[in-house]
């Protein structure tokens, strides 16, 4: 079976380990034209799978991209978008342009500023050391924003290929899914031709008879809050529809638990208002400052849930972040798991997360 290679996208084909690239069954290795699973579920569903890759076996493949010319393409999740930015990935992809595309739009309150939205992808990606031709929010899974986007891609590319590239989990399968059912016409979605120089192949994408848009594997970023917990708590602290705001009056020496994953504590300021935008399924606690610490330790994984059992295991400890807050209306943003406005400001809050995870300020963006 050594060096057969799948003829939709060009990685090896193994028959041990489903889950990984290249698996195809060992019935599939008698056709004269062997296929990997991701690939046959491309061809003849027009979906796209997911394979985890490694790290390493990902970076390397993206860095192929600095050697040729086309449209970058990443998507980032609003919602962990720190969690989303590929480190060094201006490096790996040399100069070619990049189309920043933030998903999950569906999510936030109706009441979400777009432009100041925008400002903090484009402040974010700057501060990840990228330069963006443009800012785009889409929701993939709705197709809002879809079209506009197809147009931009088209004027950006500028004749050449594109590369969509993105972590695990900010959507982009369900993204490339969402253009391949847009794009109808298209019926053989996978050509034989792999990413020439990458022994892992890209899913090619044909846009037109000289150029592609090719879907990379989604790089596994370790500071991601979906790392850390359970399949069970990602779903509860996912949100899947439009986020409710809850609003706390809160004295200073009070402390809000969300769940046992992240707290916030009012450490000095005038009486103020705290509206947290999670998920609608997250379960606030609200206590004294000086209890907290006990709460945590006794009730951590029973009261203060997520985090369940599985998740337990593998949860960092929580670090705590000092904030003083400006006065000015302010968001506090907890990557993955959503955000804290603060109206007024001019108060001081200590933030825990896990110790990873980043939690960092922005003006509101309501
Ligand atoms: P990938 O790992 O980047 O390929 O991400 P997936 O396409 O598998 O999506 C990860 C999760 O995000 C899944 O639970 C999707 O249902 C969800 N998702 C993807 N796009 C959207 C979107 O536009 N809105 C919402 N609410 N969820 C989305």
């Amino acid at each position: 079976m050594e060096g057969i290679k799948c003829q939709g996208c060009g990685v090896e084909i193994q028959t041990s380990e489903p889950k990984k690239p290249g698996y195809a069954p060992k019935s599939a290795l008698e056709r004269e034209d062997v296929i990997c699973k991701r690939c046959f579920r491309l061809k003849h569903y027009n979906e796209v799978q997911d394979v985890p890759y490694q790290d390493e076996e990902f970076l390397n493949m993206l860095n192929q991209i600095s050697k040729s010319r086309g449209l970058i393409v990443q998507l980032v999740d609003i919602f962990d978008l720190s969690g989303s930015f590929i480190p060094g990935l201006q490096r790996l992809t040399g100069n070619n342009p990049i189309l920043l595309v933030g998903n999950k739009m569906d999510v936030l309150p109706q009441s979400v500023n777009s432009n100041k939205l925008k400002q903090w992808l484009r402040f974010t990606a700057k501060e990840y050391g990228l330069k963006v031709e443009d800012v785009h929010l889409i929701s993939a899974q709705k197709g809002t924003g879809m079209e506009e986007l197809s147009q931009a891609i088209d004027k950006h590319r500028k004749g050449e290929n594109v590369y969509v590239v993105g972590t695990t989990n900010v959507g982009k399968s369900t993204f490339i899914n969402q253009l391949i059912h847009q794009s109808s016409g298209v019926t053989n979605v996978i050509t034989t031709s792999y990413f020439p120089g990458t022994t892992l192949g890209f899913i090619d994408i044909p846009l037109d008879h000289s150029t592609s848009l090719y879907d990379t594997p989604g790089v596994i970023h370790r500071h991601q809050m979906a790392h850390y917990v359970s399949d069970r708590d990602l779903k509860q602290i996912t949100p899947r529809k439009e986020v409710k705001p809850k609003v706390y009056q809160l004295n200073e020496g009070q402390t809000l638990f969300f769940g046992g994953l992240a707290r916030l504590d009012f450490t000095s300021g005038e009486r103020s208002s705290f509206i947290c935008y999670l998920s609608n399924e997250m379960e606030i606690h609200r206590t004294k400052l000086e209890k907290a610490d006990d709460l945590y330790k006794h009730h951590l994984g029973e009261l203060l849930t997520p985090p369940d059992e599985e998740t337990m295991k593998e949860l960092p400890p929580l670090k705590a972040h000092d904030f003083k807050i400006p006065g000015e209306k302010t968001d506090i943003v907890f990557s993955g798991l959503g955000w804290v406005t603060v109206p007024q400001g001019e108060v001081s809050v200590t933030v825990h997360a896990p110790e990873g995870v980043k939690v960092s300020l922005r003006q509101s963006l309501i």
